[in-house]
C-alpha cells in the first residue's frame, strides 16, 4: 500500500477491476458444479499436433525467442490457410504476424492504431477484452447493440450508420460473435465494408470462431469485401481454432501498413511467445480440411445437446449460428436477473453461467441473457442438462 488516498489502479482501467469469470469460477470450485462458464475445450485437440509440439520442443525449435513477427513456417501456413480457405493471398513476411493469442492482437491494433479521443464502435455484448484495450489505448468505446428476434441477435445497420461520428477511427467487429453466436450475413458485411470505404474507417476483425460455424451459416471474412483488403486487420487464435487455448498463439493478416503499425505495438507488449508451439501450429494450419469439417461437426452436435438440455429445463435458447456459447432468455423461468440467477444456479442446481449483463454497457440491455459454453465433453454435457431440468420441476 501506498500512503496516498489516490487509487493503485489507473482511472482508464478502474472499472474493470475484477472479472466475473473469477467469480463464477471460484463458486464452482466451491460448490462442485459444472463449469459451462468459461469458454475452453475440456479436451485437446488433434493428437498429432501436439505431438509436434513435443517434437519441437525435444528438438530444440523454438526454446530461444523466436523471430519478432513469428516463425516462418507459422506465417507461411497463416497465408497458405487465408489463400486456400478464403481466396486471399497475404505476403508472410510482410502481411502476416504472429502474436501471444488473439488476446495480444487485440491489444496491440488497439494500441497502435488509436490516438486518445478517437471513437471506436464495437457491437454489445462485446468480448470482454476490447472494451478494456480500448481504454488502455485512451479511445471511446461507441456500442452498438445487437438485439435480439427469434432468430437470434442482429445487428441494425441504421443504428450502425448512426454511430460513425468524425471521431470515429474504427469498427471492431467480431463474427462469429461471442457471446450470442450470431455469424453476420453477406449482405451485413457488405454494408459493413461499404460504411467502412465511404467514412474511411480502419477495420478490426475478431474472426476467432472462423471455423465453428454451423448450419447453414456460412463465415465470410470481412477483408474478403471490396474496399476492404487495405483497411482491414484480421485476427485467428490457434486456441480457438484447434483447441489449444492453453498454447496462446494467435495471429493478424492485413496490407503491409498496418501489420507494421501492429508489431510495432506487439514488439512491446510480450516481443514473443509460445516459441515451440508456433511450429506445431504451422502443421495443424496446414491439417485436411478434412480435420475442419469434423471439428464443426463435433461442436454442432455439443451445441444440439445443450440447446436441447436448455429449452427443456425452461429456458428460451437463441441457437447460436457459431461459436462455443448459447445465450438464453431467463423470462420463461420467471427470472429477469441474470446476475442474480448465474450467482444462485451453482447452488440451485451445481452449474455455473455467466450473466450477459457483462459483456454490456448497456447493462439493462443484457439484463435477462445467460450464456453457457457447450465446447465441454458429451457426458459433461449431459450431466448439465440432467441438472439444468431441475429447473423446470
Ligand atoms: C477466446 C477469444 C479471444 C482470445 O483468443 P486467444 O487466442 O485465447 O487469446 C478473442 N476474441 C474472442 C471473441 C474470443 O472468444
Amino acid at each position: 500500500m501506498t500512503s496516498s488516498a489516490r487509487p493503485l489502479l489507473n482511472r482508464r482501467l478502474a472499472e474493470f477491476g475484477t472479472t466475473i469469470f473469477a467469480e463464477m469460477s471460484a463458486l464452482a470450485l466451491q460448490t462442485g458444479s459444472i463449469n459451462l462458464g468459461q469458454g475452453f475445450p475440456d479436451t485437446d485437440g488433434p493428437d498429432e499436433v501436439r505431438e509436434a509440439a513435443v517434437r519441437a520442443l525435444r528438438d530444440g525449435h523454438g526454446n530461444q525467442y523466436p523471430p519478432g513477427p513469428g516463425i516462418p513456417e507459422l506465417r507461411g501456413a497463416v497465408a497458405a490457410h487465408q489463400r486456400r480457405r478464403y481466396g486471399l493471398s497475404y505476403d508472410p513476411d510482410r502481411e502476416v504476424l504472429v502474436t501471444a493469442g488473439a488476446t495480444e492482437a487485440i491489444a496491440a491494433s488497439l494500441l497502435a492504431l488509436l490516438e486518445p479521443g478517437d471513437e471506436v464502435i464495437a457491437f454489445e455484448p462485446y468480448y470482454d477484452s476490447y472494451a478494456a484495450c480500448i481504454a488502455m489505448a485512451g479511445g471511446t468505446r461507441v456500442p452498438v447493440t445487437l438485439r435480439p428476434d427469434d432468430d437470434g441477435f442482429r445487428l441494425n445497420l441504421d443504428e450502425l450508420r448512426d454511430a460513425v461520428t468524425d471521431r470515429t477511427r474504427l469498427l471492431l467487429i467480431n463474427s462469429p460473435h461471442n457471446p450470442t453466436g450470431t455469424v453476420l450475413t453477406r449482405e451485413e458485411l457488405t454494408a459493413i465494408a461499404e460504411l467502412a470505404v465511404e467514412r474511411d474507417l480502419l477495420v478490426v476483425t475478431d474472426e476467432v470462431y472462423e471455423h465453428l460455424v454451423f448450419d447453414d451459416a456460412e463465415h465470410l471474412p470481412l477483408a474478403t469485401f471490396p474496399g476492404m483488403r487495405e483497411r482491414t486487420v484480421t485476427i485467428g487464435s490457434a486456441g480457438k481454432s484447434f483447441s489449444f487455448t492453453g498454447w496462446k498463439v494467435g495471429w493478424v493478416t492485413g496490407a503491409p501498413d498496418l501489420v507494421a503499425a501492429v508489431r510495432s505495438a506487439k514488439q512491446f507488449l510480450t516481443y514473443v511467445a509460445s516459441g515451440p508451439f508456433q511450429y506445431a501450429v504451422a502443421e495443424a494450419l496446414r491439417l485436411p480440411d478434412s480435420y475442419f469439417a469434423d471439428f464443426r461437426a463435433d461442436m454442432l452436435a455439443k451445441r444440439d445437446l445443450l440447446a436441447g438440455g436448455l429449452e427443456q429445463a425452461g429456458f428460451k435458447v437463441f441457437r447460436p449460428a457459431g461459436t462455443y456459447f448459447i445465450t438464453t432468455d431467463i423470462r420463461p423461468l420467471g427470472e429477469s436477473d441474470g446476475f442474480t440467477f448465474c450467482r444462485a444456479l451453482p447452488e440451485r442446481c451445481g452449474v455455473v453461467a455467466i450473466p450477459n449483463a457483462v459483456f454490456y454497457d448497456h447493462r439493462e440491455q443484457g439484463a435477462p441473457f445467460v450464456r453457457f459454453a457447450f465446447c465441454k465433453r458429451t457426458g459433461v454435457l449431459e450431466e448439465a442438462a440432467s441438472r439444468l431440468k431441475t429447473l423446470a420441476a
